[in-house]
């Protein structure tokens, strides 16, 4: 959960998945659709199906335990080097080193490694690293260091001057801790999107998205991507026909909304579409459902705030305001 992202902005949802899955039985024993709703916000979708398999493979083959080798932990789905040496030193005291973004970091700093890329240099870090290591406390040392990067050297105005370790600082002491490591430049494609918020008695019409790929296997509103030259209602017209084999008769501005996600930048135009004919549809893709029941599919973020708004504006015309 903690992936690109922060520790506070983590608890409600750690709060949340313990509720739901108090352990890994009670995870092994949930289906799929259930996991991917309760992880909705955290993005990154693959991780939560990989921890759904890894559950049902330890409660299968070994008691629910996790087992305390690297050999069997790296079996496990979404167990790479960095989780591996996590759960190994923090939960099982073994003296391996954990390298992070945090931790990588304020090594880079510490030695003043001025490299183009933080990754490129990881072999030295973690030969670096092992040195450090306490040896007798490895879960305090990898717990500490991890503390170090995220709270006091952060990537951008680090406080060096409550930092504990600022007398053996080279960065510091060339003045140089802002510009290590340089910043990752990412390209940011930008992308727009127009979907539809179609009703029909009380019902919306919601699609199922491919087994594979990104947003796998989540729930969306149909529509898609805007191309090259084509007006936004045009690629809602042209979305529709693909996917529904339906002609719009009406789509009317009902929503503008902007979603960062790590590559992407995407406008999202929802449109309140009427449909000339519903054509019939497949069942297992397609599905009319309640708005008070939206909220038990598991949705993309920006899907989940056209639920929002759908769910504010249903109040206020209870209340008699228009929104
Ligand atoms: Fe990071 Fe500053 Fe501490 Fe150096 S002195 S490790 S740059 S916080």
């Amino acid at each position: 959960m903690l992936q690109q992202t922060t520790v506070a902005a983590v608890i409600p949802h750690y709060e949340k998945w313990l509720r739901l899955f108090p352990d890994v039985f009670a995870l092994a024993r949930s289906p799929l659709p259930k996991v991917l709703k309760a992880w909705e916000g955290l993005g990154y979708y693959d991780r939560a199906r990989r921890l759904h398999q890894a559950g049902r493979i330890l409660c299968r083959d070994l008691d629910g335990k996790l087992p305390d080798t690297s050999e069997e932990l790296r079996r496990l789905p979404g167990f790479g080097p960095y989780i591996t040496a996590a759960v190994l030193s923090l939960g099982y005291g073994r003296p391996l080193a954990v390298l992070d973004a945090n931790v990588r970091r304020v090594l880079m700093r510490l030695d003043r490694i001025r490299a183009a890329s933080a990754a490129g240099v990881d072999k030295a870090l973690k030969r670096r690293l092992d040195d450090l290591l306490d040896r007798n406390r490895p879960a305090a040392f990898n717990q500490a260091m991890m503390e170090l990067g995220a709270l006091v050297c952060r990537p951008r105005n680090p406080r060096c001057p409550v930092c504990p370790i600022q007398a053996f600082c080279r960065a510091f002491e060339s003045g140089e801790q802002e510009i290590i490591p340089p910043p990752k430049r990412r390209p940011c494609e930008r992308i727009e999107t127009a979907v539809a918020v179609i009703e029909s008695h009380g019902r919306y019409l919601i699609q199922k998205r491919p087994p594979s790929g990104l947003l796998a296997g989540l729930w969306e509103f149909p529509g898609g991507k805007r191309e090259k030259g084509e007006s936004l209602k045009a690629a809602l017209r042209r979305e529709l026909k693909e996917e529904l084999g339906a002609e719009v008769e009406t789509a009317r501005l009902a929503l503008k909304l902007r979603h960062a996600y790590t590559r992407f930048l995407v406008d999202l135009y929802a449109y309140e579409t009427v449909l000339k004919d519903i054509p019939p549809l497949d069942g297992r893709r397609h599905k009319w459902v309640a708005r008070r029941s939206l909220k038990m599919y598991p949705f993309p973020s920006g899907s989940a705030r056209i639920i929002r708004f759908l769910e504010e504006r249903e109040k206020g015309r209870r209340h008699g305001r228009s929104v």
